[in-house]
């Protein structure tokens, strides 16, 4: 007969579905007692945090405990989807704890980048999200860069309390954790998983030398970044491997930019201007005219407008179009949340449409670069 059954590490229901959830347990790992969950057996045996996930609701609950008490928060995000990385309600889920805005992934930004500008840029962002950043810090897990100012802050800044690392999925979380872990604990010290009662969510707490923690939570999971919607393979293609190369494309109006068959750019009215896509060079580039371009996703989607392949591109929502005004003298981004952004360069105004899986999240900001 079947019996409900809880992670002995972090409290997490057990399931053998989705090795990416919490709970997520092998079949061989039942037979022993007590039962903990594949996250937590890493932890207590290989000191190492690994990426689970979680939904917003839940995500939500956990985030509600920490409004409760002080703390300090590190919110970690991804420079390639911002926005779609941020937390949505953060502010009001952590009371009035500091957050340290850690921006990852900065190494896939141009070489040559104005890193003030993009301080301020993040800064403005943050504050218009009614979020109480007391630093931003750029940084990089693959390159090792900014990892220093990390520690410092949480030194400099959590005045004997416990540390919270929050983040949404695929922002660098579980190696910004291991760094943690490598610098704090002293290895005598065996790193302990918890749960918070009334709730199943795992969390992860790495003794500091003070009897407090640094808590790592379960990445948040958003359905609207389109790395969350494709394939394992496609993800490592929209995901860029290596700095941004920036191509710039002159359109005239009535002109179209497909991106692989993930999503569709069209140029609906304005002036001849150029516009420069941030984007995996993994996902091809193909111009077309606007009025042919829905007969040529018809006929060509998943073969020569590609990836997705044929059959990845059936597990994908349908696009759905988003009709946007540029207004008049504004530098502004075109994002489409995992794909990447399009930078409007003329100051001249346009009108233009994005068609994307339905779902993903698009939005006009001011530039970023
Ligand atoms: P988590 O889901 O937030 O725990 O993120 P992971 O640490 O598992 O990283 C998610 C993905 O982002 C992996 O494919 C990493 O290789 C990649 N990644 C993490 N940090 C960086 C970074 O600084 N730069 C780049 N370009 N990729 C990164």
């Amino acid at each position: 007969e079947e019996e409900m059954n809880y992670c002995g590490g972090c409290g997490a229901t057990l399931q053998q579905e989705d090795p990416g959830a919490t709970g997520y347990v092998p079949e061989e790992a039942l037979q022993k007692e007590p039962i903990i969950c594949q996250r937590c057996f890493r932890i207590k045996h290989y000191n190492e945090a690994s990426s689970v996930t979680l939904n917003q609701d839940d995500f939500l609950k956990l985030l509600g405990h920490i409004g409760h008490k002080e703390a300090l928060v590190i919110n970690i995000v991804d420079i390639f989807d911002f926005e779609g990385s941020l937390i949505s309600g953060l502010a009001r889920f952590v009371g009035g704890n500091p957050i340290v805005l850690v921006v990852n992934k900065i190494d896939l930004l141009p070489k040559v980048t104005n890193w003030n500008r993009i301080v301020n840029w993040v800064r403005r962002l943050a504050k218009e999200q009614g979020l109480k950043v007391v630093e931003v810090v750029l940084c990089s897990a693959k390159k090792n860069i900014g990892f220093d100012r990390v520690i410092q802050a949480v030194e400099q800044y959590r005045d004997g309390k416990d540390v919270y690392v929050v983040g949404a999925t695929n922002v660098g979380k579980s190696t910004l954790i291991n760094r943690l872990i490598s610098d704090y604990s002293d290895l005598e010290a065996e790193l302990t998983t918890s749960h918070y009662p009334g709730t199943t969510l795992g969390t992860v707490e790495i003794p500091l030398d003070d009897g407090r923690n640094i808590i790592d939570t379960p990445g948040i999971v958003y359905q609207h970044r389109l790395t969350e919607l494709v394939s394992k393979k496609d993800l490592g293609k929209i995901m860029p491997g290596k700095p941004l190369k920036p191509m710039v494309y002159q359109l005239n109006e009535g002109q179209t930019l497909f991106f692989g068959s993930f999503a569709r750019f069209d140029f609906v009215r304005g002036a001849r201007q150029s516009f420069t896509i941030y984007a995996s060079n993994a996902v091809p580039l193909h111009r077309t005219k606007l009025e042919k371009a829905d007969e040529l996703y018809a006929n060509h989607k998943g073969v020569m407008l590609a990836p997705p392949s044929e059959k990845d591109l059936l597990e994908l929502p349908p696009l759905a179009k988003h009709t946007l005004h540029i207004q008049k003298g504004k530098s502004v981004d075109v994002l489409i949340s995992g794909l990447g952004w399009i930078k409007v360069n003329s100051e001249a105004g346009a009108e233009l449409a994005v068609h994307a899986p339905k779902g993903v999240k698009i939005i006009q900001r001011d530039s970023l670069i």
